[in-house]
């Protein structure tokens, strides 16, 4: 799939520049210098979102010229946006993420020549390749008591397909061997298990790119064991979002992290970091990360020689010990605007022995636009959980949904806490809150239950005890699509 970009009547590529807050402006002027200096063909439209926008009252951060500006560049580089402290105001990170629907973050890592970690010498070179828009990042929370919150896991099939295609294309962009998909599938068999199957098929159409599937806290432990052993990893929105801060701390830290927003319509290109408000203004801070975002940011827009000129340049900066203060402390710590400097003096010098991959452009992966994407042939409703919030002893509350429910067409199967059985008794020693699950199935197993029997089993137990919520109990193609409580036979 082509990506988009905005060219304008001078030949330039439109890129919309947002400085940001904190170090912000700091790391975006030098990315913005190096590019012009290697010669890119970029024509920048600087807009506003974070702090500054949240003080004139605009609770997304992100204004409406700053959204129009991206709806017609399509390409963005920029600076961290600080997120308030409180519940009322989103990130406006996320919000530009989700807007634009950047499903897939990419963020790769390399061991950088002079930058001293635990890991030098072993050869880091990897890619994380995170879901960037679902899970648990749709940031759809309830109270459902008082004293339970509840947080809903969305992974789509098609979200899915999206950054795995992505993640193999990324591989293949890169002329890398290997993918893992590091998913938490043997708990959570739905949602991470979706990652894993989507994985697994579509890993056929790749036969030239080794792939392997990896439990996600493994993956965590063997990423501090043996880092070198991976190429391109791709993973859940969650999952990704610690493994990545893990990543940028095996080559020295988030200084040396960039990463890019990539979605069908419009990519986003901004470090890893946030806004370390404490170095705000001071000059001295590693703007090598986006610095490096950049680079990705000239590969996305087809300037890949201006990106192999940034990236030989940084390589050969760090080369000759040019260093900020993160990596060699305040003592022969170079400033922001110098190492800015030194990486211009070098564009496109060969670094002596670090070596600059040689990139394809990448394929973004065209996955249907139908909304009902996975299709079925049966389906039935077998059953449904209802969640009800109540103080009774749970044998209490157990004889008394039994008897409300009775002579309509679902009985009780069980009650649970938290996930586990408590009811009928299974003689173990659950802790409870007041949040249980009353899960009540047809009798007759052959049935469909139709939203009107739904609602008049939501009328029955509500007559005597306040529910929270209802999830009907789906079966696609004969294949029960609900998991069991722990202790449930
Ligand atoms: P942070 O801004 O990334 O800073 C954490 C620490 O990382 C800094 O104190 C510093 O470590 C080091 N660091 C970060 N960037 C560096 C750089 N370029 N050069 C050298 N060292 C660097 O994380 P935070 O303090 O948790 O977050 C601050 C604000 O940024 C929050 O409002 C957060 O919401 C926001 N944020 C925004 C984004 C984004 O825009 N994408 C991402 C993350 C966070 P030392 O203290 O050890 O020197």
């Amino acid at each position: 799939m082509e990506r988009k970009v905005h060219v304008t009547s001078s030949g330039r590529t439109m890129v919309t520049l947002i400085p940001g807050d904190g170090i912000g402006p700091e790391v975006v002027s030098a990315a913005r210098r190096v590019v012009e200096a290697a010669g890119a063909r970029v024509e920048w439209e600087e807009r506003q979102a974070g702090a500054s926008v949240f003080k004139k009252g605009i609770a997304s951060g992100v204004p409406q010229d700053t959204l129009e500006s991206i709806r017609k560049s399509r390409v963005v580089l920029k600076g961290p946006l600080e997120t308030p402290v409180g519940f009322g105001e989103k990130s406006a990170n996320v919000t530009l993420r989700k807007l634009f629907e950047t499903y897939g973050n990419i963020r790769p890592v390399r061991e950088f020549p002079g930058v001293r970690t635990p890991y030098s010498g072993r050869g880091v070179d990897l890619v994380m390749v995170r879901e960037n828009v679902e899970d648990l990042y749709a940031g759809i929370e309830h109270m459902e008591t008082p004293g339970v919150a509840q947080c809903l896991k969305i992974i789509s099939r098609k979200g899915c397909e999206k950054i795995v295609r992505l993640a193999f294309e990324v591989a293949l962009a890169e002329g890398r061997k290997r993918v893992h998909c590091a998913t938490k599938s043997n708990i959570m068999k739905f949602t991470e298990g979706m990652m894993k199957r989507t994985f697994e098929a579509v890993a056929r159409e790749y036969p030239q790119i080794e792939a392997q599937h990896i439990i996600v806290d493994n993956c965590a432990h063997q990423l501090v064991k043996k880092p070198e052993q991976f190429d391109v990893i791709v993973t859940t929105n969650m999952n990704g979002d610690i493994l990545s801060d893990l990543t940028s701390a095996l080559i020295g830290g988030l200084g040396f992290a960039p990463s890019a927003n990539i979605g069908s319509e419009v990519a986003i290109f901004e470090a890893v970091h946030g806004s370390a408000p404490k170095y705000a203004g001071k000059n001295v801070i590693n703007p090598t990360a986006l610095i490096l975002t950049a680079a990705l940011m000239l590969r996305h827009i087809g300037e890949m020689t201006a990106a192999v000129a940034v990236e030989q340049g940084v390589l050969a900066a760090l080369e000759d010990g040019v260093l900020t203060r993160d990596v060699v402390g305040d003592a022969g710590a170079v400033s922001t605007t110098a190492f800015t400097e030194a990486v211009i003096s070098r564009l496109g010098r060969k670094p002596k022995q670090a070596k600059v991959r040689e990139y394809r452009p990448l394929s973004l992966p065209s996955v249907s636009s139908a909304p009902d994407f996975v299709k079925v042939a049966r389906r039935r409703v077998v059953g449904v959980d209802v969640f009800v919030e109540s103080t009774l002893p749970v044998e209490q509350l157990g004889k008394s949904v039994e008897g409300l429910v009775a002579g309509s067409p679902v009985e009780l199967k069980m009650v649970e806490s938290r996930g586990t059985k408590i009811y009928p008794s299974t003689g173990t020693m659950t802790d409870t809150v007041d949040h249980y699950r009353c899960r009540l199935m047809q009798r007759d197993s052959a049935g469909d239950l139709t939203e009107a029997q739904v609602l008049e089993v939501l009328t029955l137990v509500g007559a005597k005890h306040r529910w929270m919520h209802v999830e009907k109990l789906n079966e696609f193609d004969g294949v029960p699509g609900f998991t069991r409580a722990q202790g449930e036979d």
